[in-house]
C-alpha cells in the first residue's frame, strides 16, 4: 500500500512552522480521536496516520531527511511503529488529554486507588480447614456527600485557567518545549472554590470497612489472597484498588509443616520400642493409632499417609511423618527398678556389631 505524503495528511504545506505542525496535528488528533468516533472503524486508522506523520514532521532533523529522501528517509516502511504504547500515550506526550470532554479531562487527574495490604495470623488448624474471617480495614472510600468530587454539593469544581484542567504548563526553552506540573492547581487541573465540609475536599474520607473473605484450605505463611477492588477509592472516580491479605500461620505446639507435609515427634517406652505397641499419636483430624513394631530405634520415622495439610489446589493432602522417640524414665518406682535391675543382668551389652558401630561414627563425625 502505497503511504500518504505527511504534510498532505496532516493538511499543510511544505513551508509549515512547527507551531503550524503542532495546531494541525491537535486539531486532526481530536478529529480522529477513537473516542469521539465509536462508529467509525477509519478514524484510528487516521489518528494513527496523523501521530506517525507528526512524529517524523514534528522533529527538525527527521523532517530535513523526509523533505530529501520522502519515506525511505524515515526507515518507515508498511508497519511503521510510531513507538508509542497506545492512544492515551500520544496524549500525554503533549498534555492535551484535556481536550477530550469529560473522559479526558479526567484522564490527567484520574487515579486508581492504593493497594491495601492486610496481615492476618491464623491457625494451622484454620490454614488446613479454610475459614470465613471477618476483617475490619481502615480504608480510603469515595466521600458520599461530595461523591468524590470535593467539592461542597451545590458547587462543581472549576477547569484551572492556568493549564486549561491539563494539570502541566509548557513553556519554551530553546528548542524544547518543557513541561512541568501546574503551580496553580498543583497538577490537579481544577480548582475547588468551597470544598466539601465532609471530606475537607479531599473527595475521599477515612471509613473503616468490615469485610467477609474465605480462607481456602491449604494456605501458608505469606499466602497472598487478592480482593478486587476493595482497596482504598480512587482518586476523581477512579477505580478502586485491590486488597491483598497477606495469611501468616502460627506455629504449632506439635506440628512442623513443610509444604503440604507435616512433622511430629512421639515418645516411646523403652519396652514399647523393644516389644512394639499400639500407640495414639496426634493427627489434625484427632488422635490415631499408630503401630510401632518390635525392636523400634529412637528416631525412626513412621509415615501415615494424608493425614498432612490439604493441597490449594484441592488434589488431596500431604502425609504425616512420626519421629518415634525413645524417652528414658528419670524417676523408677520401687518395681520398676527391681525389674529393670533383673533385666540389667541378663542383658547383651555386646554392642560390636558393625550397624552400630557405623552409626556411633556418623554421630561424631
Ligand atoms: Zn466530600
Ligand atoms: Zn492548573
Amino acid at each position: 500500500m502505497a503511504k500518504r505524503d505527511y504534510y498532505e495528511i496532516l493538511e499543510i504545506n511544505r513551508t509549515a512552522t512547527e507551531v503550524e505542525i503542532k495546531k494541525a496535528y491537535r486539531s486532526l488528533a481530536v478529529k480522529f480521536h477513537p473516542d469521539k468516533n465509536p462508529d467509525d472503524p477509519h478514524a484510528e486508522e487516521r489518528f494513527k496516520e496523523c501521530a506517525e506523520a507528526y512524529s517524523v514532521l514534528s522533529d527538525p532533523q527527521k523532517r530535513a531527511a523526509y523533505d530529501r529522501f520522502g519515506h525511505s528517509a524515515t526507515g518507515a516502511g508498511a508497519g511503521f511503529d510510531p513507538g508509542f504504547g497506545n492512544i492515551e500515550d500520544i496524549f500525554d506526550m503533549f498534555g492535551f488529554g484535556d481536550m477530550f470532554g469529560s473522559r479526558g479531562r479526567r484522564r490527567s487527574t484520574v487515579q486508581r486507588g492504593s493497594d491495601l495490604r492486610y496481615d492476618l495470623e491464623i491457625t494451622l488448624e484454620e490454614a488446613a480447614e479454610g475459614k470465613d474471617e471477618k476483617l475490619r480495614i481502615p480504608r480510603l472510600e469515595t466521600c458520599d456527600e461530595c461523591d468524590g468530587s470535593g467539592a461542597e454539593s451545590g458547587t462543581e469544581p472549576e477547569n484551572c485557567v492556568t493549564c486549561g484542567g491539563s494539570g502541566q504548563t509548557t513553556y519554551q526553552q530553546g528548542f524544547f518545549s518543557v513541561m512541568r506540573t501546574c503551580p496553580n492547581c498543583a497538577g490537579k487541573g481544577r480548582i475547588i472554590r468551597t470544598p466539601c465540609k465532609e471530606c475537607r475536599g479531599q473527595g475521599r474520607i477515612e471509613k473503616e470497612k468490615s469485610l467477609e473473605i474465605k480462607i481456602p484450605a491449604g494456605v501458608e505463611t505469606g499466602s497472598r489472597l487478592r480482593v478486587g477492588g476493595e482497596g482504598e477509592a480512587g482518586a476523581n472516580g477512579g477505580p478502586s484498588g485491590d486488597l491483598y491479605v497477606v495469611i501468616h500461620v502460627k506455629e504449632h505446639e506439635t506440628f512442623e509443616r513443610q509444604g503440604a507435609n507435616l512433622y511430629s515427634a512421639v515418645p516411646v517406652t523403652f519396652a514399647q520400642a523393644a516389644l512394639g505397641a499400639d500407640i495414639s499419636v496426634k493427627t489434625l483430624d484427632g488422635e490415631e493409632e499408630l503401630n510401632v513394631p518390635a525392636g523400634t530405634q529412637t528416631g525412626t520415622v513412621f509415615r501415615i499417609k494424608s493425614k498432612g495439610m490439604p493441597m490449594l489446589d484441592g488434589r488431596g493432602r500431604g502425609d504425616l511423618f512420626v519421629a518415634v522417640t525413645l524417652v528414658t524414665p528419670k524417676s523408677l518406682t520401687k518395681e520398676q527398678r527391681k525389674l529393670l535391675e533383673q533385666l540389667a543382668e541378663i542383658e547383651d551389652t555386646d554392642f560390636n556389631d558393625e550397624s552400630f558401630m557405623d552409626k556411633v561414627r556418623n554421630i561424631f563425625s
